[in-house]
C-alpha cells in the first residue's frame, strides 16, 4: 500500500514513513494511492469481530505488512486496554430510529483517545525499533491534547509539546493537560485561537528542514493514522446497528471541527461501507455547513461557543474531500489551496457542489439550540448528552428522515464540558479521574502565538532531551 500527496509532490511512501512525516512534505496531506475496496462477503463475515479484531483487520490493508501480524495485534490490544467499557465503542439506543454510539470511555473521556491511544504506542514502537527520538508537536482545540499527552507521559524516547488556546478551552480539558508533570511533556497556552495555533505548527512541519533536524511528528488529524483508526467505529457501528434493526444503510451525524471524524467516515464508506447519508454538525463557528449548502469555503469570524473543541474555521481535513471532489487530481487540490491562500476562499463549481451535495448533509447548531438538545434529551430520554453530541443529535433532528436509521456520534462525555450543562441548569456527577483533577496544581507557559517564540520553546524542550 502506498500513500500520496493530495498536491502530487510526494509519492508512494509506505504505512510507517507517512505516520512520521504526518503533514506530507509539499504542505499537501498524504492519502492511500488506492482506496481498499471491501468486498460485501467480507463485511459480513467483519460483522462477527470484536472491536480489536475489527481494527486489526482494518488497519492491516493499510499497513500492509510493515508491521508483523502479531505485534500490530499487540499494539491493538494495548491501546484499547485502557478503556472503561470492554466494546470500546458502545452503541445506545436513544429514541426508535437514532442510537448514539459512546466514543468516551478512554482514558481522557474524548474520542480522541480511539485514535491516538494507539498512535502513542505507535510512536513508542517506531522509537524502539529504530532508535529514534520521536518529537511531537500538536495543537489542540482541547481534547487533542490530553489524549495525546496521556498517551506519550513518561515514555521513553518521545517528548510532546502541545499548543492550547489559553483561556478557550474548558477547565477540565485545561486540568487534564496541564497537571501533567512529567519531563517529556510541554503545555504552550499561547494567547490566541486553535486556528493560530494549527497555522503555526502546520507553518513549523512545512519547513522541511526544520522538521527533519528536529524529528518532528504529528498527533494531529494531518496524521492519516488518526483518520484510520477512526474508521473502525463506523463499521463497528454499522455492524451492531444493521444487526439489531434489519436495516441495509445507516446514517451519521458527526460533530465536526477539524473535518478528521467525518472524513473517516467518508473513508469508510468509499471502502465499501453500505453507509446512507454523512451529517456534518457545526456549531456556529460553520465554515462547513457554508460550503455544503453554497459551495464557498471561507472561514467567517471565530466564536467562542458552547461546544469549544468545535471552535475552528479552517478545517485542516477538508483538502482530503477535496482532492477526492476533484477526482484525485493533485493539481487542481494544489491550485484550490493556493487561491485559498492568496484570496481567502475557495468556490466550487455546480458539478462539484451537486456531488458535496450528495455526500454530506449539514446543520449549523446555535447556541441555544445546543443547550436546549441537552435539556430535551435529558428530560424525555435520561441521556445526558455533551455540548459536541448535543450539535450531532440537533444535526440528526434537522438532516435524518423518520424511515432512515442514524447514529450520532457521541464525542466526549458531558463531565468534560461542565459550564455548558450548568447552564441547562443540570447538575452531573463526575467520575472520579475527573474530581481528582482538581487538587492538583498545573504546569504550563502562557505565550503569544508566535512562530519564534514557539520555536524558542521548542529548543529549551527539545535540548533537554538530547542531554
Ligand atoms: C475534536 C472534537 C470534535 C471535532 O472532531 P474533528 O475530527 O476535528 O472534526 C468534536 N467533538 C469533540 C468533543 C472533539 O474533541
Amino acid at each position: 500500500m502506498n500513500f500520496v500527496s493530495t498536491r502530487g509532490n510526494v509519492s508512494e511512501i509506505g504505512f510507517i514513513d507517512t505516520v512520521l512525516m504526518g503533514l506530507a512534505n509539499d504542505g499537501g496531506l498524504l492519502v492511500p494511492e488506492k482506496i481498499p475496496q471491501i468486498p460485501a462477503e467480507k463485511l459480513q463475515a467483519m460483522s462477527q469481530l470484536t472491536y480489536q479484531e475489527l481494527a486489526y483487520e482494518i488497519f492491516s490493508y493499510y499497513v500492509d505488512g510493515e508491521i508483523p501480524d502479531n505485534e500490530l495485534k499487540e499494539l491493538i490490544e494495548k491501546s484499547y486496554a485502557t478503556f472503561r467499557h470492554p466494546e470500546v465503542t458502545p452503541v445506545q439506543k436513544v429514541k426508535d430510529n437514532m442510537y448514539v454510539m459512546e466514543l468516551f470511555h478512554g482514558p481522557t473521556f474524548a474520542f480522541k483517545d480511539i485514535a491516538l491511544q494507539f498512535l502513542g504506542n505507535l510512536y513508542s514502537y517506531v522509537s524502539k525499533k529504530t532508535g529514534e527520538t520521536i518529537h511531537i508537536l500538536g495543537a489542540t482545540s482541547g481534547d487533542t491534547g490530553a489524549s495525546a499527552i496521556e498517551g506519550v507521559r513518561g515514555k521513553e524516547g518521545i517528548r510532546i509539546c502541545i499548543l492550547h488556546p489559553h483561556g478557550k478551552v474548558s477547565k477540565v480539558q485545561e486540568l487534564q493537560m496541564t497537571t501533567v508533570h512529567d519531563e517529556n511533556v510541554l503545555n504552550l497556552a499561547i494567547r490566541g485561537t486553535f486556528d493560530d495555533g494549527q497555522r503555526i505548527i502546520k507553518e513549523l512541519f512545512a519547513d522541511v528542514d526544520f522538521k527533519n533536524k528536529y524529528h518532528l511528528r504529528a498527533i494531529n488529524s494531518i496524521n492519516f493514522v488518526r483518520i484510520l483508526a477512526q474508521t473502525v467505529y463506523y463499521f463497528y457501528a454499522y455492524f451492531q446497528v444493521t444487526k439489531e434493526t434489519g436495516e441495509q444503510k445507516v446514517n451519521f451525524s458527526v460533530p465536526t471541527g477539524n473535518f478528521g471524524d467525518i472524513f473517516a467516515g467518508y473513508l469508510a464508506k468509499k471502502m465499501g461501507l453500505p453507509v446512507g447519508k454523512l451529517i456534518v454538525a457545526t456549531n456556529e463557528n460553520n465554515i462547513l455547513e457554508r460550503f455544503i449548502q453554497d459551495g464557498v469555503y471561507q472561514p467567517g469570524e471565530f466564536r467562542s461557543t458552547y461546544s469549544p473543541s468545535m471552535d475552528i474555521q479552517v478545517a485542516s481535513n477538508f483538502e482530503r474531500y477535496l482532492y477526492y471532489l476533484l477526482d484525485e487530481n493533485p493539481s487542481a487540490a494544489s491550485a484550490l489551496m493556493d487561491q485559498f491562500k492568496s484570496e481567502g476562499k475557495i468556490v466550487v463549481n455546480e458539478e462539484q457542489l451537486r456531488q458535496v451535495k450528495k455526500d454530506f448533509a449539514a446543520h449549523g447548531v446555535a447556541g441555544e439550540e445546543c443547550l436546549q438538545t441537552i435539556s430535551k434529551y435529558y428530560a424525555e430520554s435520561k441521556y445526558l448528552l455533551d455540548p459536541h453530541t448535543a450539535c450531532g443529535v440537533a444535526a440528526y433532528e434537522t438532516c435524518n428522515e423518520p424511515n432512515e436509521v442514524c447514529v450520532t456520534l457521541a464525542t466526549a462525555h458531558p463531565a468534560k464540558f461542565n459550564e455548558s450543562i450548568e447552564r441547562c441548569d443540570i447538575e452531573q456527577t463526575f467520575p472520579e479521574q475527573i474530581s481528582a483533577l482538581f487538587d492538583k496544581p498545573q504546569y504550563q507557559e502562557v505565550v503569544d502565538a508566535d512562530n519564534d517564540e514557539i520555536v524558542r520553546q521548542l529548543e529549551k524542550l527539545f535540548s533537554f532531551s538530547n542531554s
